[in-house]
C-alpha cells in the first residue's frame, strides 16, 4: 500500500491534514516529525505486531514489515534524519505554496520526485553524457535573498522522504563547514562528516557560496560533488549567486577607512565556484532561476535595506 499524498487527504485531522505525520518546529536546531495522534490505534493492517504475513511465488508465508505503520515510521526517521531547519516547518511542497513566480520550479521537483528510481538497481537515461546508466539529475536553483528557495528545498525534502520514503540530506553549505571544523578539533576524520552525505539519495546543499570561499572550502566542495558523481547520485543545491552579474547577489567589502565609497563584489556562480566544480554541476543538474519579491520582506513588513544581507 502507498502512502497516501497530502493532497488526497483521507481524514480532516486538523493537527495532520490527513496524512498522519505531524512536524513540530518548536524544539531543538531541526523540525522533527513524528506520528500524529490520530493515528489508530492498534494498527489496523498489522494490530501492532508491526508485520504482516504474505505468501511468496512458492505458496509459503513471509513476513514483511507493515506497510501502514512501520512504513510511515521508517519515513519519518528518513525526515528527522534529513536536517531541515526549524523555520521551514511549512514547507512540504504542497499545491497551496505554489504561484506564479515558483510553479516552474515546483513542476521541476515533482518530476525530479516522480522519475526517480524507486529500485537501486535501475538507473535512469538522461542527458547528464554517461552513457545510459547514469545519475538521475538535480537541480541548482538560483535567486536573490527571500525568493523561497530554501522553502522549496525543505519541501522537496518533506515530499521524498514522508511521502516517497527517499533518503534525503539538507545542509546549509556555511553550517556544513563549521561542522567539518569541529570535527578536526574532536579528532573526528572529513570522511566521517561526510559520508552520510554521500550515502543519501539526495543531497541537498544551501546556500552554496556563502562563507570565505577559501581553498579549503571548494576542496569540500569539489569532494562533495565528485564522490556524488562517481556513485550516480544527484545534488541539489541552492545558491544566491546567479549567473548573471546583474542579478546575483552584491556582497559589500569591508573598507576600513569609512570614508571610502563602498565597494561591492558582484561574483557570477561560475566565478564563486570556479570552472571545474560549475562544470561538473552543469552536467548533474538543471539550472534554474527563482524571481519575484523578498517574500520575507514581504512577511514582516519591512522595506529592502540591506544589500546582500542574507
Ligand atoms: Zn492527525
Ligand atoms: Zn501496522
Amino acid at each position: 500500500m502507498e502512502t497516501k499524498t497530502k493532497d488526497e487527504k483521507t481524514n480532516s485531522c486538523r493537527y495532520c491534514q490527513g496524512t498522519y505525520v505531524v512536524t513540530d518546529p518548536i524544539t531543538g536546531d531541526y523540525i522533527r516529525a513524528e506520528l500524529c495522534q490520530c493515528f489508530p490505534s492498534p494498527c489496523p493492517v498489522c494490530r501492532d505486531t508491526r508485520f504482516q504475513l504474505e505468501q511468496d511465488s512458492m505458496g509459503r508465508e513471509m513476513a514483511i514489515a507493515c506497510p501502514e505503520c512501520e512504513t510511515r515510521k521508517r519515513h519519518i526517521k528518513l525526515f528527522n534524519r534529513a536536517r531541515i531547519p526549524k523555520n521551514y516547518a511549512q514547507s512540504q511542497l504542497l499545491r497551496s505554496e505554489r504561484d506564479k513566480n515558483n510553479s516552474h520550479i515546483f513542476h521541476l521537483l515533482t518530476t525530479i520526485i516522480r522519475t526517480y528510481p524507486k529500485s537501486k538497481n535501475i538507473s535512469l537515461p538522461n542527458s547528464a553524457g554517461k552513457g545510459s546508466v547514469s545519475v538521475p539529475r538535480g537541480l541548482v536553483l538560483m535567486g536573490a535573498p527571500g525568493t523561497g528557495k530554501t522553502h522549496l528545498m525543505a519541501g522537496f525534502v518533506y515530499q521524498c522522504t514522508i511521502i516517497h520514503g527517499i533518503s534525503c540530506m539538507f545542509r546549509p553549505f556555511d553550517k556544513l563547514l563549521s561542522e567539518l571544523k569541529e570535527g578536526y578539533s574532536t579528532g573526528k576524520s572529513e570522511m566521517e562528516t561526510i559520508s552520510p552525505l554521500l550515502s543519501a539519495d539526495f543531497l541537498i546543499i544551501d546556500d552554496l557560496g556563502k562563507g570565505r570561499n577559501t581553498e579549503w572550502e571548494l576542496n569540500i566542495l569539489d569532494t562533495l560533488i565528485t564522490e556524488r558523481y562517481n556513485s550516480n547520485k544527484p545534488i541539489m543545491v541552492t545558491s544566491n549567486h546567479t549567473e548573471s552579474e546583474k542579478t546575483t547577489i552584491k556582497e559589500r567589502l569591508r573598507t576600513k577607512d569609512k570614508s571610502e565609497e563602498d565597494k561591492f563584489i558582484t561574483d557570477t556562480l561560475y566565478k564563486r565556484v570556479g570552472e571545474r566544480i560549475y562544470s561538473r554541476l552543469r552536467e548533474m543538474c538543471y539550472f534554474e532561476t527563482l524571481e519575484g519579491p523578498d517574500r520575507r520582506e514581504i512577511k514582516s513588513g519591512l522595506s529592502r535595506t540591506t544589500v546582500g544581507a542574507n
